[in-house]
């Protein structure tokens, strides 16, 4: 049974590029007869607000977007929460201890960004880690244990990393490719690599359907399905939309959000009629329910251009 999932972040409300995500992976599990399941990637407490996955759920089910596994369903299990699940990303992290895949990582943000300059260095959040902590000495590692609380990083493997993805085709990513990554914060905090490759091999996804931005963490995750011997799904990462400005859609596009123009009045089957004109799903941009729009879907026929 193909099983596929929508996984939002509910640190701001659901914006149409969200909302064409949540339609594609929806209508590429629908197309194929299989389960499609609710996550909220909640992991980051702080960041996470309820009233934004209270929003999330009724836009979803405004947009005609269902899923298999809650109440909605008849089901007594799901929609998922990963701040429900730490238990198992704490397990996962054992295995990974076991295999001698992680190490503790002292560098500060300050440190991270003065590497910058350095081989895979680049001076912004997200920088691709030089490594700096991974040949410690036990001794250096006693040493700084004493004033700061490290975060544990995974090792990546020396293996280049080569996926088919289901929209932009082979892929392949040069070994060491974004750096080692953390699994664990200081603080704590499962990191976002982590819980998604659990949860997805434990939830039995077969389809993950993403935003192309994510296209560089698929490497990382096939990482640790390989360490893990887990299962991967198939992965295909969707175009994200641009604003006018030419960055991608996110918060601050706020009044571009699912809820806003639902509580403005406007129609779903317009939205979803837009997002699948300009995903070539239909030629023109008419109202459509997006149920209608399941027996012809293929992915295939999903237009590479970022555009709004
Ligand atoms: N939670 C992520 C987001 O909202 C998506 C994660 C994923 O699909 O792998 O951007």
């Amino acid at each position: 049974m193909r099983r596929g999932r929508f996984a939002p972040t509910p640190s701001g409300d659901m914006h149409l590029g969200n909302a064409k995500i949540a339609l594609l992976s929806w209508l590429q599990i629908r197309a194929a007869g299989g389960q499609f399941i609710l996550r909220i990637e909640d992991i980051d407490i702080q960041r996470s607000r309820p009233e934004i996955t209270e929003r999330i759920i009724i836009d979803l089910k405004w947009l005609g977007l269902d899923w298999d596994e809650g109440p909605e369903a008849g089901c007594s299990y799901g929609p998922y929460w990963q701040s429900e699940r730490l238990e198992l990303y704490h397990e996962a992290l054992v295995k990974l201890q076991a295999k001698h895949r992680l190490y503790p990582c002292y560098c500060s943000r300050a440190e991270l960004l003065a590497v910058a300059g350095a081989p895979h260095g680049l001076a912004s959040e997200g920088t691709a880690y030089a490594g700096t902590c991974r040949f410690l000495s036990e001794a250096e590692r006693i040493e700084k244990a004493k004033s700061k609380t490290p975060s544990l990083r995974f090792a990546l493997g020396e293996d280049a990393t080569s996926f088919e993805d289901g929209i932009f085709g082979p892929q392949s990513f040069p070994p060491g490719s974004g750096g080692d990554f953390i699994v664990r914060r200081a603080d704590g905090m499962y990191s976002y690599q982590l819980a998604v490759t659990i949860d997805d091999a434990l939830m039995g996804i077969t389809d993950v359907l993403r935003g192309a931005d994510l296209l560089d963490s698929t490497p990382r995750q096939l990482q640790l399905y390989q360490v893990l011997e887990l299962t991967p799904p198939t992965f295909a990462h969707a175009p994200l939309l641009l604003g006018e400005d030419g960055h991608r859609l996110a918060k601050r596009h706020g009044d571009l959000s699912i809820s806003a123009l639902r509580t403005a009045g406007a129609r779903p089957e317009a939205i979803i009629g837009w997002i699948a004109y300009i995903c070539g799903i239909i030629s023109k941009p008419e109202p459509v329910q997006a149920s209608d729009l399941v027996s012809s879907f293929s992915l295939h026929s999903i237009k590479h251009q970022p555009f709004i």
